[in-house]
C-alpha cells in the first residue's frame, strides 16, 4: 500500500477499539464532534502525503531504502544529519500547510527508532529484526502510530517494585511461547484514540529487581484488554470567534489502560533487559526532544508573528519598550530555530542510525519550555487588555451593536477594526485561552520534564573539560597540559 489515503486511514479506526470520553463510549471515533477532530487532524497528512503538491509530496514521501518503494518520510530510520533535517523539514511543511501537529507518525518512530538503536546495542538479534519487520509493517500500510511511555508513576519518590501497588508501572505478569500478558496503564498519550499502532517503551531506568517493567513492544489499537480515556476537548470553531478557514485541529491524548493484554513475541523489542532500560528511555528522550523542537519552531513563529502585528495595529511600532520586546521575542525564537538545527547537523551514530545531538537537543527543549511563559508574557504586554475582554464574532455580528464595536475598537489608522479584531482572536488562542493554558502546561511538561533535560544536559555536557580548563587557568595544572 506505501502511500494511504485520508479514507482509508478513517475507515482503519473503525475497528472496535475500545474508547471512552467524558464518560461515555464513542462508537465510532471518526464521528465524535471531539474525537473527530482529532482524526481530521491526523487525516490532514494523510491527505498532503497523497493528494498535495508535488512539493510537499517529495517532501513527505520517501524512497524505501531497499525497494525504492514510496514509503512516508517518518518510516525512514535516519542515518545521517540529512535524514534528520529531512524529518524537521517535513514536520515544519505539515504545522504550516495544516495548521496542526502531525504527531503520531513521529512519537512513535521516535520509539521505534530508540528500540532499534538499543536493540543494537544489546546485541541482540531477535529484538532488532522484530523492530526491522514492524517498521516494514508500519511502510506498508502507512499506519498511524502513538508512543506510550509516560506510566501513571503513583508515588514518584518510590521505585515501581516499592509502590502501593504493583501496577503504576507498566509490567509484564506472564509470558509463554506464544508471547508475553502486560498489564498497567500509560498516560497523557498524544492522538492515542487515533491511532493504529501503540508502541510502549519503559518510562525510566529499572533496577534487577523490576526486570518486569523493562518491557517494549508493539500492539495494535484494538487488541482485547486495551482502553482508552480520553481527555475532552475543545470541539469545532463556535460562531463567536473570529477564526481562519481552516478546520480547529486537536490531537486528543489519553490513558492507555492495558489490562492482561497479550503481545506476541515478534512484537516485543525488550523483555527483562532492565540494563537497557535506561539506554532506551533516554534514546527516545533525544530522538522525541529533537521532534519537540522541530514542532514547535513553526508554532512559536505564529505566535511571535502575532506580537508584531498587534504591535502595529496598536501604532506602536516605533515605541522603545516595544521595540525591546520584539528583539526578546525574535531572540527566543531564532535560538530556537539555531539549537534544532545544530541538533541535526551534529548527530551521534548509535551503529547505522543517526541519533540527534543529545546535549544540544536538550539545551534546545528546556530553552522553550523555561523560556515560554516569559515569551508569552511578552506577547500579552504588547497586545493590551483587549486580549481578556474582547467582545466575540456574535458580538460584531449584531447589527444593533456593530458600528460601535467597528468605530471604537479601530488601532492605526492603516488597518481595519475587522483586521484587528480577528489578529486578536487569534493572538487570543495562543496566550490567553483555555487553549493556551493546556499548551503552557505542555510546554512544561510534554517531552519531559525541565528536571529531565537538565539531568541529561549534566550526562552530555563536558564538566570535566570546563573543570580542567579553569585548573590550567588558576595555575592548579600546569600550562601545556593536553586537554582534550
Ligand atoms: C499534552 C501532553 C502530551 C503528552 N504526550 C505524551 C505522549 O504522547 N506519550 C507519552 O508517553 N507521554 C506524553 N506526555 C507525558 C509527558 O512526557 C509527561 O507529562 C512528563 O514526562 C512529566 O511526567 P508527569 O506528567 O507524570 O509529571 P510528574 O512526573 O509528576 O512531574 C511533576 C514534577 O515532579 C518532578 N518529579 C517527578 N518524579 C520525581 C522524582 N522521582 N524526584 C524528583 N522530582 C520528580 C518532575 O521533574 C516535575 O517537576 C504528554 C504530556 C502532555 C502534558
Amino acid at each position: 500500500m506505501g502511500i494511504r489515503t485520508v479514507k482509508q486511514y478513517k475507515e482503519s479506526l473503525r475497528d472496535n477499539r475500545k474508547v471512552y470520553i467524558s464518560g461515555e463510549r464513542v462508537d465510532d471515533i471518526t464521528a465524535h464532534p471531539v474525537l473527530g477532530l482529532t482524526v481530521d487532524t491526523i487525516g490532514a497528512s494523510y491527505e498532503l502525503a497523497a493528494e498535495g503538491d508535488q512539493k510537499t509530496r517529495d517532501l513527505l514521501i520517501a524512497k524505501h531504502p531497499e525497494t525504492g518503494e514510496p514509503i512516508n518520510r517518518f518510516f525512514v530510520t535516519p542515518q545521517s544529519a540529512e535524514d534528520l533535517h529531512n524529518r524537521t523539514r517535513a514536520i515544519h511543511t505539515l504545522m504550516r500547510q495544516t495548521g496542526g501537529l502531525p504527531f503520531g507518525k513521529d512519537i512513535g518512530t521516535d520509539c521505534l527508532n530508540a528500540a532499534m538503536a538499543v536493540a543494537q546495542q544489546m546485541g541482540n538479534a531477535q529484538y532488532e529484526k522484530n523492530a526491522r519487520n514492524f517498521l516494514e509493517h508500519l511502510r506498508k500500510n502507512d499506519l498511524h502510530t502513538c508512543g506510550a511511555i509516560t506510566c501513571v508513576k503513583g508515588d514518584r519518590s518510590k521505585e515501581p517494585a516499592k509502590q502501593k501497588h504493583p501496577d503504576y508501572y507498566l509490567r509484564v505478569v506472564d509470558k509463554n511461547d506464544d508471547g508475553i500478558v502486560v498489564n498497567g496503564a500509560k498516560i497523557h498519550i498524544t492522538s492515542a484514540p487515533a491511532t493504529n499502532e501503540i508502541i510502549v517503551v519503559p518510562t525510566r531506568q529499572m533496577r534487577e529487581n523490576e526486570a518486569e517493567y523493562a518491557v517494549s513492544f508493539a500492539i495494535p489499537a484494538n487488541t482485547e484488554g486495551i482502553t482508552f480515556i480520553c481527555r475532552n476537548g475543545r470541539g469545532p470553531w463556535s460562531d463567536r470567534e473570529f477564526h481562519p478557514e481552516r478546520p480547529v485541529r486537536e490531537l486528543t491524548e489519553a490513558m492507555i489502560v492495558f489490562d492482561n493484554v497479550f503481545v506476541p513475541w515478534d512484537r516485543v523489542f525488550m523483555c527483562g533487559e532492565w540494563q537497557y532500560s535506561m539506554q532506551l528511555a533516554y534514546t527516545f528522550a533525544t530522538f522525541h526532544r529533537f521532534t519537540a523542537i522541530s514542532y514547535k519552531v513553526p508554532s512559536v513563529e505564529i505566535m511571535a508573528g502575532c506580537a508584531v502585528a498587534m504591535a502595529k495595529y496598536n501604532g506602536l511600532m516605533k515605541a522603545g519598550h516595544i521595540r525591546e520586546k520584539l528583539a526578546d521575542i525574535a531572540a527566543y525564537v531564532e535560538t530556537l530555530r539555531a539549537l534544532a538545527d545544530a541538533a541535526a547537523s551534529n548527530p551521534v551514530m548509535y551503529g547505522d542510525i543517526a541519533v540527534p545531538n543529545p546535549l544540544i537537543a536538550n539545551m534546545a527543549k528546556l530553552h522553550f519550555a523555561d523560556k515560554y511563559h516569559d515569551f508569552i508574557k511578552l506577547i500579552q504586554d504588547i497586545s493590551g487588555g483587549i486580549l481578556a475582554t474582547t467582545p466575540d464574532k456574535r458580538d460584531w455580528n449584531n447589527p444593533e451593536i456593530h458600528d460601535y464595536l467597528e468605530y471604537y475598537l479601530g488601532g492605526a489608522a492603516e488597518y481595519s477594526t475587522m483586521e484587528r479584531l480577528q489578529m486578536i482572536h487569534e493572538t487570543m488562542r495562543h496566550v490567553a485561552s483555555h487553549e493556551s493554558a493546556f499548551h503552557e502546561v505542555t510546554t512544561v511538561h510534554a517531552e519531559g520534564s525541565m528536571a529531565a533535560q537538565k539531568m541529561m544536559i549534566l550526562n552530555e555536557a563536558p564538566m570535566e573539560k570546563y573543570e580542567k580548563r579553569a585548573k590550567i587557568a588558576a595555575g592548579i595544572i600546569p600550562i601545556g597540559t593536553p586537554v582534550d
